[in-house]
């Protein structure tokens, strides 16, 4: 089958279908996308050598399983069960965990792959396929909200208006915070604002606007003390950032503010797939391209412009 292999540079290579373990079901790949942490991964965030993509919709083909011929979705996190973080019911922080295209595992940028039939989520038929890709980047925004309780009547600052930022920014307005999301480039904003957003840009916030919670959805080691600095004292910060070079946060700032910081990364799909089912949550404004997954070299490029939001790759024959 052919696949995306990164090994210091990108390339397509032919390499044999995947034979699925124990509990694991083989899927054949429908639609991906690129988000920002194959771009970080391109510039040695984790380290990751091997398949990249971990945001997919896909059919599942193995003949023996339930879930055959079913349309799926899949969370990223793959653990062992066995290991104390498993057996403390800490599955997604196993200690010995891959991560699908991002640490120990094949990714989702090939024909097919192997995965465990526990991680899957069934499509609903109401969401059109290559919006199903949006599941794991919005179960990563409605994590936060997992996270984090706030009272309906709280000020949200978020900082980034890219793909991620606009997924929160939604899930924020469904919840009918008064939030405001800020971004340096004037088109960004323009774009959100476009999507129903309530957006400015960063020049436009002056030194003494605050507000309750700032999440940083930048994507730039700069973004956390940007938020920092637009916290009220005892205010909640919450980090989305994973970068190839990390920020050196000033901790006497958390501590003299008494800030809460939150880390947040990947998120439960069901209520993802429950928001897209239910159109609650629309990302097709946010596919700025679509490329069939032969030319998935190119679509890169175009992932990289910061103009652009989400590329498709159309895996179908
Ligand atoms: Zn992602
Ligand atoms: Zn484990």
């Amino acid at each position: 089958m052919q696949a995306l292999f990164f090994d210091n540079r990108l390339s397509l290579q032919d390499i044999p279908v995947p034979e699925p373990s124990r509990g694991e079901v083989l899927i054949k790949l429908l639609y991906s996308a690129i988000c920002n942490t194959d771009l970080e991964i391109i510039k040695g965030y984790m380290g990751f050598k091997g398949v990249l993509g971990h945001e997919f919709v896909g059919r599942v083909i193995t003949e023996s399983h339930p879930l055959y011929g079913k349309t799926v979705v899949g969370e990223i996190n793959c653990s062992c069960q066995q290991c104390y973080l498993c057996l403390s019911g800490r599955r997604t922080h196993c200690e010995h965990r891959s991560v699908i295209g991002i640490a120990g595992r094949q990714g989702a940028f090939a024909d097919f792959i192997s995965l465990p039939a526990e991680n899957l989520h069934i499509v609903p038929d109401a969401i059109p396929l290559p919006l199903a890709v949006f599941t794991e980047p919005l179960a990563a925004a409605v994590e936060i909200f997992e996270q984090l309780h706030m009272k309906p009547s709280g000020s949200v600052f978020i900082f980034g208006a890219g793909k991620l930022g606009l997924l929160v920014s939604m899930v924020a307005r469904l919840h009918g915070f008064d939030y405001t999301t800020f971004d340096a480039v004037t088109e960004k904003t323009a774009f959100a604002f476009k999507l129903g957003i309530n957006s400015r840009t960063i020049r436009e916030l002056s030194q003494h606007e605050k507000a309750e919670v700032c999440i940083d959805c930048t994507g730039s080691p700069a973004g956390i003390s940007l938020a920092m600095s637009h916290l009220w004292p005892k205010g909640t910060l919450v980090l989305k950032t994973t970068v190839a070079d990390p920020a050196k946060p000033d901790l006497n700032s958390i501590v003299i503010n008494e800030f809460t910081v939150i880390g947040s990364r990947c998120g439960l799909f069901s209520p993802a797939l429950n928001l897209l089912e239910r159109r609650l949550v629309d990302p097709s404004t946010m596919i700025s391209g679509k490329f069939m997954f032969m030319d998935i070299i190119n679509a890169f490029e175009a992932a990289k412009n910061p103009l652009n939001h989400k590329i498709i790759i159309d895996h179908n024959v």
